[in-house]
């Protein structure tokens, strides 16, 4: 390296080089000059030196110029040696002082050009010396400079030395962090494309998502202004319910007042006359034993007559021929010939029935001889046949049902039942269960509480039912009361009262409206009378005893009717268990329909026309214009 080298060496360098420098620019002409002298001045050849030593060679010449042989000087406008031949000038003969003095004096103004020209050379050389060495010290500092510049840049070098190790371990750390980056990269790649993937898929179900959105945003518009116009036509409608609501209450005080009404045209008291069929092994009646005559409007109208055709055995004719039979006619409501089903009978009694739930108090009665068919009528006949049900099952079906309908208008109905028999002036509870059942003689009628008009019996069961199971129950629970009480000899269901009562309140909450009623369903006992030519042993006492009171509970019913009918300011309710029971459910405000069954064989037919008297006796009774129990 050039800039690196010693500075003494560069110095020396610095020269020669100005010495060339110097030499190359006059040198040739001064060279040539000297040489041309040399050569004919100096015998003795002087080495040729450059630099320095030039200076010396000079001043030789001169020294030889004055010590050497004399040339002789050549004297202006003096005559130059003679040439022969063309070639150099032969010396001048030594004679020839003063060609020679010429030739020297010419000599000495050629050295003396020539020292002045050498001077000049001198002085030319020893500026560019001057310069040089300015030049040489000018470099020197810059070459310290650039020392200095080179130590820095080596310490910089080393320094970067290090910094490239320290970079070159980075970029290995690097490289590796690169190796694991790429790595993750790759992984991230692998990842991203599986992402891709995945959000190409969601994409895609997005785009379903929001069809199906779009769908549904669509639809919900249209449901939403659907809504709108329905919710406008329910507030209508609404309106228009409540209207209807009003007209609709309006309609079933309506319905009821000429349900009423129709009740009463019908009569408060009706008698409908039913006539059971013959039994299997039972003598066939003669035919016109029983007739039943078309009403006025002729076979199509429901048959409302009865005949009744008795031979008195005792009015025999003074021939011994049979008197002629004695036809009884009888009119009731209604009559139902043997072969009337269940439901046709119930069906006339149905709006009856419904007059409870209106608010009248509601009495059916079955009369007649024991076997004439009232506990068919009422409860029903042997079995689970629905085809036989009897008239309790009937009515309360018939009133669950309505109740739900009434619900509809708002009013809120509910039923207690209570089932007892009145036998020999006790009253005993059909529904007791545990211990007390088939024991009687417990139960009493009082009055709910002080002043209350309302009557209870003391220790017997009141149930509220709701439904036909419930009451299919209670009058199984009463059949197996009846059977434990019954005896061989006394069949005691025939000798007693049996009142199914029924207590209806209805509520209607939005009008304030109260109403409450009972229905009665009573199986009476056995109307037969004792036969007076029978010899009364002990047993017969009993049955007498029963007997009597029997006939007088039936004769207080007729009385009480007859009383209510004649509008007596006292009505014999307290002669009898039954009518005391039953008074709030006769008379006034009450309905009561009187079934009088009977049966269709001759050899009855003494006890069939007591019935029917007494059935026609009530059937003329008219109880005044009845009130609904309005609350
Ligand atoms: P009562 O209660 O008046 O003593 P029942 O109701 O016990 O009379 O009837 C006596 C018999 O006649 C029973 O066997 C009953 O099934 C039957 N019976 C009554 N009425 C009818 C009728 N309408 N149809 C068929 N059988 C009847
Ligand atoms: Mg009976």
């Amino acid at each position: 390296m050039e800039d690196a080298l010693e500075p003494e060496k560069k110095r020396t360098r610095g020269l020669d080089t100005v010495t060339k420098i110097a030499t190359s620019q006059s040198r040739a002409p001064a060279i040539t000059a000297r040489t041309q002298t040399q050569n004919q001045i100096t015998a003795p050849k002087v080495p040729k030196k450059t630099g320095p030593r030039c200076s010396t060679a000079i001043a030789m010449v001169l020294k030889n110029q004055k010590s050497g042989p004399a040339v002789p000087a050549q004297k202006p406008g003096a005559a130059a040696p003679p040439m022969v031949g063309g070639r150099k000038p032969t010396k001048r003969p030594a004679w020839d002082l003063k060609g020679q003095l010429c030739d020297l004096n010419a000599e000495l103004k050629c050295c003396r050009e020539r020292t002045q020209t050498l001077a000049q050379e001198n002085q030319q050389l020893q500026d560019q010396l001057r310069e040089a060495q300015q030049q040489a010290k000018a470099r020197g500092a810059e070459c310290r400079t650039l020392e200095g510049e080179l130590a820095r840049v080596q310490a910089q070098a080393e320094q970067g030395q290090q910094e490239l190790g320290s970079l070159r371990a980075r970029v290995l750390e690097l490289e590796e962090q690169q190796c694991t980056q790429e790595g993750l990269l790759r992984e991230l790649q692998k990842e991203q494309l599986g992402l891709q993937e995945e959000r190409r898929g969601l994409a895609a179900r997005l785009e379903e998502q929001e069809r199906r959105l779009q769908a549904s945003e669509a639809a919900l518009s249209g449901s939403q202004a659907e809504v709108a116009s329905l919710r406008q036509e329910a507030t209508g409608q609404a309106a228009l319910l409540v209207e209807q609501g009003e007209r609709l209450h309006g309609l079933e005080m309506e319905r009821r007042r000429l349900h009423n009404q129709l009740q009463e045209l019908k009569g408060n008291i009706r008698v409908f006359c039913r006539v059971r069929p013959v039994l299997p092994g039972e003598p066939t009646p003669p035919p016109s034993f029983l007739l039943f005559p078309s009403g006025p409007g002729g076979p199509a109208d429901p048959p409302t007559r009865l005949s009744v055709s008795r031979c008195d055995e005792r009015r025999g004719t003074l021939s011994g021929a049979p008197a002629p039979a004695t036809r009884h006619d009888f009119s009731f409501d209604r009559v139902f010939p043997p072969g009337s089903r269940q439901d046709e009978v119930f069906e006339e009694i149905a709006m009856l029935v419904q007059s409870a739930l209106d608010g009248y108090p509601v009495c059916i009665f079955a009369y007649g001889q024991t076997g004439s068919g009232k506990t068919f009528t009422m409860e029903g006949g042997p079995g689970r046949d629905p085809q036989v049900e009897g008239l309790i099952p009937r009515a309360l079906r018939h009133l669950f049902s309505v109740a739900q309908e009434l619900g509809g208008q708002g009013w809120t109905y509910s039923f207690v039942a209570s089932y007892v028999e009145i036998y020999n002036e006790t009253v005993r509870d059909l529904l007791a269960t545990g211990p007390r059942k088939g024991q009687g003689g417990e139960c009493e009628i009082r009055r709910a509480g002080p002043g209350s008009e309302e009557l209870t019996v003391t220790n017997a069961r009141y149930v509220p039912v709701s439904c036909e199971k419930e009451v299919e129950a209670l009058l199984h629970l009463a059949h197996q009361n009846r059977a434990v009480a019954r005896t061989s000899q006394n069949e005691r269901s025939s000798r007693s009262h049996s009142v199914f009562q029924l207590q209806i309140s209805g509520e209607h909450t939005g009008r304030g409206l109260q109403c409450g009623a009972s229905l009665n369903l009573v199986d009476l006992a056995g109307s037969e009378r004792l036969d007076p030519s029978l010899a009364l042993g002990p047993g017969e006492r009993d049955r007498l005893r029963e007997t009597q009171a029997i006939n007088s509970s039936l004769s207080t019913l007729g009385l009480v009717i007859m009383a209510l009918s004649n509008k007596e300011s006292h009505i014999p309710y307290r002669n009898s268990k039954l009518t005391y029971l039953l008074q709030n459910s006769l008379g006034g405000s009450a309905k009561m329909l009187m079934f009088v069954n009977i049966s269709p064989l001759e050899e009855n037919v003494s006890e069939s026309l007591n019935s029917l008297r007494f059935a026609s006796k009530v059937n003329q009774c008219v109880i005044g214009t009845a009130q609904a129990n309005r609350k």
